[in-house]
């Protein structure tokens, strides 16, 4: 059996952990473009303050991959032929394939604004990004941030560490709307002032100006110019569909998959930010742009393609992450409709959490350490915890594993209610009942 990955990240590195765990004579063939190949991706966040030396955010050692035993091969696939079951890079038909599997993760949708193609007008899709952000950012001082979404604040706080003063414009009144709640938004909001970030709401690019291909300010629709030499920017990301749209496999807004990560084709599989999977908690196919799911994702396309089947079964999307500042963790269905900063989603996000049906809110907690839950008919549909993070680990697991909160509703639901207590009680009554 001949297998062959596209893509170095980690549903791809999972997917080869996955085939040599039951296969360990097959041949397994990676492509991969990313000169640095495997990485951390939201540990580029992390890159970026300076909190993490580029050297850490590799996972994998080279005895690692020795003991994987694959070839790797860092080239571009620039075409799928399906028929011939062969992938080309530069014309050339170039490796067969047995089993294949698209693992090709998702790119940032870029600015269009005339100026756009200037120097210094940054997006943060990969290590390379990031070596050229922090090379822009020792000789500039002043930069607009435009977007929104978890990867914009990541900008606005790599840039600000590094000593760059930030115009941070939304295109709305508030941050990330459609998965906070104006609570969520001002406290993120106010921490950027306090770090000295200024906000501009209701304010959108018009174009950016510059001189000898530097940045020298943006133009504003409202006819606001503010002065700048860098421009970066995070408007959202769109799976990379490029190759299997051409070799005609069924796409949408990713690459549509089975519950065993196969697509139309199959001796074609396809995981991670690439692919499009149902969501039982929506009834929709939708796109994640989560570590986790990636991983979970390519484990399970590398287990179905040396022939053990193995459903994937996607849980509640959650991400630990930090907005300016604040560890804030994101569970299941927490918000609803369109943010005007954003096409799609972002780095780090789910379409998940954007689908939340008739819930009723309880919330507590008006500073740092804020809880909100959105509670359902018998379950918890979602929760964000902001701050102290003593009860994500077990919301996490009352709302993946769908338990029956009705003991509680009625207390969660009473006026003033201390939910934070209520479900924390109602946690150690529960495991100390099973145990
Ligand atoms: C800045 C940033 C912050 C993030 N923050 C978070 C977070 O807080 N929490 C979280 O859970 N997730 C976060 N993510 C998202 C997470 O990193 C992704 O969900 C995950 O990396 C997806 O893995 P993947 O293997 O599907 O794709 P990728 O990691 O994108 O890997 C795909 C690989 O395929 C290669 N490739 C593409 N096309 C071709 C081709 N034609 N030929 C050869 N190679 C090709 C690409 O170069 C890339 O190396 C973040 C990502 C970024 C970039």
């Amino acid at each position: 059996m001949k297998y062959v990955i596209v893509g170095s990240g980690v549903a791809g590195i999972a997917a080869i952990e996955a085939i040599r765990s039951v296969d360990d004579s097959g041949e397994v063939i990676l492509v991969g473009d990313d000169p640095h190949g495997y990485y951390s991706r939201p540990g580029l966040a992390y890159y970026l303050t300076g909190e993490l030396h580029d050297k850490a955010l590799f996972p994998r050692t080279g005895d690692d991959y020795r003991s994987m035993n694959f070839r790797y091969a860092k080239q571009n696939v620039t075409r799928l032929d399906r028929e011939k079951q062969v992938l080309e890079i530069n014309g050339q038909s170039v490796i067969s394939y047995d089993r294949l599997l698209l693992a090709v993760g998702a790119q940032a949708v870029t600015l269009k604004a005339p100026g756009a193609e200037l120097e210094g007008v940054l997006k943060l899709d990969h290590m390379e990004d990031a070596k050229t952000i922090l090379k822009f950012a020792r000789r500039r001082k002043t930069a607009v941030v435009v977007g929104g979404g978890i990867t914009a604040l990541e900008l606005v706080e790599g840039l600000v560490s590094r000593g760059v003063r930030v115009h941070y414009l939304l295109r709305g009144d508030r941050y990330w709307s459609n998965v906070l709640d104006e609570q969520e938004s001002k406290i993120v909001e106010h921490r950027l002032q306090d770090e000295g970030v200024k906000i501009h709401y209701h304010a959108e690019i018009l174009e950016v100006n510059g001189k000898n291909n530097r940045v020298q300010s943006v133009l504003l629709k409202d006819g606001t110019s503010l002065k700048c030499d860098l421009v970066a920017y995070a408007i959202g990301i769109r799976p990379r569909i490029e190759l299997a749209k051409q070799a005609g496999l069924e796409i949408d807004r990713g690459v549509l998959v089975n519950e065993y990560m196969q697509t139309n084709d199959p001796h074609v599989y396809a995981a991670g930010d690439v692919a499009q999977v149902y969501d039982p908690s929506t009834g929709k196919a939708v796109l994640d742009s989560l570590w986790g799911p990636a991983r979970q994702q390519g484990f399970s396309a590398g287990l179905n393609m040396a022939g053990r089947q193995t459903a994937y079964k996607k849980s509640a999307p959650f991400n630990v992450t930090r907005l300016a500042g604040l560890t804030t963790t994101i569970i299941g269905m927490v918000g609803k409709g369109r943010d005007q900063d954003m096409v799609g989603i972002a780095r780090g996000d789910s379409e998940t959490w954007r689908h939340l049906p008739e819930a009723i809110v309880a919330q507590t907690g008006f500073e740092v350490n804020r809880l909100r839950v959105l509670v359902g008919e018998r379950t918890l549909l979602g929760a964000i915890v902001m701050g102290d993070q003593k009860l994500s680990f077990p919301l996490e697991k009352i709302i993946s594993e769908n338990v029956d909160i009705s003991p509680i509703r009625e207390r969660l639901l009473a006026p003033n209610a201390r939910i934070a207590d209520v479900i924390a009680e109602f946690w150690t009554n529960k495991n100390s009942v099973q145990v």
